[in-house]
């Protein structure tokens, strides 16, 4: 049995949520981090409880340093360590680039980028004095290629794929990994703003002909947090169906 712990930001929905079932499923011990999210994140914790996996809840605004510190001491104070830790936590917004205000632009980049400056910051001081652990950024093909009306949320998920790769740089002598999943369209509340024919373009503009689950992402992302991916660091892994090659 693995006793290894992970931390999932922003686990209470969607590829966080399906994350936190596949990392207890294969033994590992989780912290759900959620914001406003209680219901979902509580609900989740009790059902992975109930199949007798070791799973703890914390309400963090990954946007706080402080609630950040809190997070990764309680997750260390109750499970012993922070192997993985894997940063999720995202928000998305639709808007033409002349529209966007400052607050927009500021909401976008703490959720998406300066939470994960906060997140690795804090869990990096146990891992470099462990001299190992793995750091999962999730962040979007839009990063890769930037999306048109998404322009604040492509370049906080672009800044994500540049922290992963100059972090992997900094601390692989330190053993530890850093790498990055950049998905396609999948299929979690962050749709709900599409409508049936958007999702349908979408879909037939994908390759593989079928918009991806939060369990696609959540198997990547295991991959990377697993022995099997231990000469890999500062790469990006993008599950998309073959939308962006
Ligand atoms: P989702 O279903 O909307 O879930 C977002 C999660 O992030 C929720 O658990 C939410 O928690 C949490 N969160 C947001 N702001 C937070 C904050 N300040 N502090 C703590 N938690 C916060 O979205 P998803 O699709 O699973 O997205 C997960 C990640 O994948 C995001 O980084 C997203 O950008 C990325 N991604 C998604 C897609 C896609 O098509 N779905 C594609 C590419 C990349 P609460 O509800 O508890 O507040």
């Amino acid at each position: 049995m693995n006793c290894k712990t992970v931390l999932i930001t922003g686990a209470s929905r969607g590829i966080g949520a399906a994350c936190a079932k596949l990392f207890s499923e294969k033994g590992y011990n989780v912290v759900i981090n959620y914001n406003n999210s209680e219901d979902e994140a509580l609900s989740l914790c009790e059902s992975l409880e109930n199949r007798g996996y070791s799973a703890k809840v914390f309400k963090a605004n990954v946007c706080s340093r402080e609630e950040v510190n809190s997070m990764i001491d309680f997750c260390i104070r109750n499970f012993g360590s922070i192997d993985v830790l894997i940063n999720n936590a995202g928000i998305s917004q639709e808007k033409l680039f002349i529209d966007i205000t400052d607050e927009d632009w500021d909401n976008m980049m703490n959720s998406n980028l300066k939470s994960m400056f906060y997140c690795s910051q804090k869990a990096l001081e146990y891992m470099i004095s462990e001299k190992k652990g793995k750091i999962i950024n999730i962040s979007s093909m839009w990063g890769m290629v930037g999306a048109s009306c998404e322009v604040h949320y492509s370049v906080a998920k672009a800044g994500v794929i540049g922290m992963t790769k100059a972090l992997a740089k900094e601390v692989g002598p330190s053993n530890i990994q850093v790498n990055a999943v950049a998905p396609g369209v999948i299929q979690t509340d962050m749709l709900k703003g599409f409508t049936e024919d958007d999702l349908n373009d979408l879909k037939y503009e994908t390759p593989l002909m079928r918009l991806g689950t939060p369990e696609d992402v959540a198997k990547c992302v295991y991959f990377l947090a697993s022995d099997d991916s231990d000469f890999i660091t500062g790469q990006v892994i993008s599950p998309n169906g073959g939308f962006v090659i």
